[in-house]
């Protein structure tokens, strides 16, 4: 007997993701698990776009996941709280600097979210608090500012030993992990890794699907960490004085 063989039944029985682009160039994130009907929002920027979003669905709000303390991941924290009286989830040590907070995660802590298990990284280096959420069944990988494609956060708080670290961690997650980052920084990031690895076929072809994409005003975010391991020249990066140089001339490019 074939089980489940309708599409859109598969589809719902996942952890459902939703991106809303805002401001500039950021990324929020939906989740849904349907069996459960929860909701979460990663990184919320702005209240109201989750806000219409929700109401859109006729959904609630049941968490809020923040991965750093920067306003642009956090500025809808206190809003959408008091709006759904919902947690919100954030790295302990940040408890000082996350509005809101009421969720206190460490390094390697799990918890579910409806029937999705979900494992905190710490991933410091663009904070010294950074943490993504793994949901290691699924292989979804909400990641902030830390890795963007062909690219990486900017090392406003941490040391690139950390951020070198931190990428060697992400490094080591399965190719088929699918990475969620909170910036539509990928154009730039390509043209800045064409410059240090012209040769690169793999980061050639990729560009120019980047550029077609982008002329369409399509995302190029979520990305699979097998095509970063191919093109980002920070995760190509063996030595840390390689990461170190890589890290320093993006800043200027
Ligand atoms: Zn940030
Ligand atoms: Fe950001």
């Amino acid at each position: 007997m074939k089980l489940n063989n309708n599409p859109s039944i598969k589809a719902q029985s996942g952890l459902q993701v939703f991106q809303l682009p805002v401001l500039q160039d950021n990324y929020i994130y939906i989740l849904r698990d349907e069996s459960t009907q929860k909701t979460a929002v990663v990184d919320p920027a702005l209240p109201e776009p989750v806000n219409l979003f929700l109401k859109e669905k006729n959904w609630k709000l049941d968490f809020i996941f923040t991965t750093h303390h920067h306003w642009d991941h956090t500025g809808g924290n206190i809003k959408l709280k008091k709006k759904w009286n919902c947690p919100i989830f954030g790295f302990v040590e940040d408890t000082h600097r996350i509005p809101g907070i009421d969720t206190h995660l460490q390094e390697g802590e799990q918890f579910s979210f409806g029937k999705f298990p979900c494992r905190i990284l710490f991933l410091p280096g663009h904070t010294l608090g950074h943490i993504a959420y793994w949901f290691f069944e699924e292989k979804k990988l909400f990641i902030g500012d830390t890795l963007f494609a062909m690219g990486c956060g900017r090392l406003f708080e941490g040391s690139p030993q950390q951020m070198f670290a931190s990428l060697n961690q992400i490094k080591s997650s399965p190719p088929e992990t699918e990475i969620f980052c909170a910036h539509e920084y990928t154009e730039k990031n390509g043209h800045f890794a064409l410059s240090v690895d012209p040769q690169n076929k793999n980061l050639k072809n990729r560009m120019t699907e980047v550029k077609a994409n982008r002329k369409k005003n399509k995302p190029t975010v979520p990305f699979f960490l097998s095509e970063e391991l191919k093109t980002n020249p920070f995760l190509r990066a063996t030595t840390l004085e390689e990461f170190t140089q890589l890290r320093k001339k993006r800043d200027f490019f």
